[in-house]
């Protein structure tokens, strides 16, 4: 798979379902087309019922993700809707997405850099910084063990390495 393909299936799992994921392969392969040439495509993968093809198609329209041509049937007098997929509008948006992880990631590094954090050795999901365990005198909430001080220099190598992986990819 091409970094393209793995890009264009995050964005349509972000559309919630693998049926959006489907669709977008099939709309890469084939260029443009309908939407029933979409759902007859996809038959041979699964069976995803028109309706379901058509809604997907309108997401992915209203974030500019594929674009659409209308075309006059000229027997039936109706419009039919060709659509396309937009790779430009699809780097832009992963790119907006990318810059609101990197936000969250570098303000969670703050945190973790900036804090000091106390662990209750028997329930994992209780972890406060200093100044939440100086309000309970630090007991666990839960079990009201002592807490113990928890080093978080693993976790802020993690973070690190990840702000760093985002910044190369957002700087290409
Ligand atoms: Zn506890």
């Amino acid at each position: 798979m091409s970094v393209l393909d793995e890009e264009l299936i995050k964005v349509a799992n972000l559309f919630g379902s693998e049926d959006a994921v489907a669709v977008v392969r099939s709309l890469k392969k084939i260029g443009e087309a309908t939407d029933e040439i979409i759902a007859n495509d996809l038959k041979t993968v699964k069976e995803v019922r028109l309706n379901s093809v058509r809604k997907i198609l309108y997401k992915l329209y209203d974030h500019g993700l594929v674009s659409c041509t209308r075309v006059r049937d000229e027997k039936t007098g109706w419009f039919i809707f060709y659509w396309r997929l937009q790779p430009d509008q699809l780097d832009a948006f992963i790119r907006s997405r990318k810059k609101r992880a990197l936000d969250k990631l570098k303000q969670r590094l703050d945190f973790e850099r900036n804090h000091t954090f106390f662990v209750c050795k028997t329930d994992l999901d209780i972890r406060v910084t200093f100044e939440e365990g100086m309000e309970s005198s630090f007991k666990c909430a839960k079990c009201a063990n002592q807490l113990e001080s928890s080093e978080n220099a693993g976790m802020i190598t993690v973070l690190e390495a990840r702000v760093q992986k985002l910044e190369a990819e957002l700087s290409r």
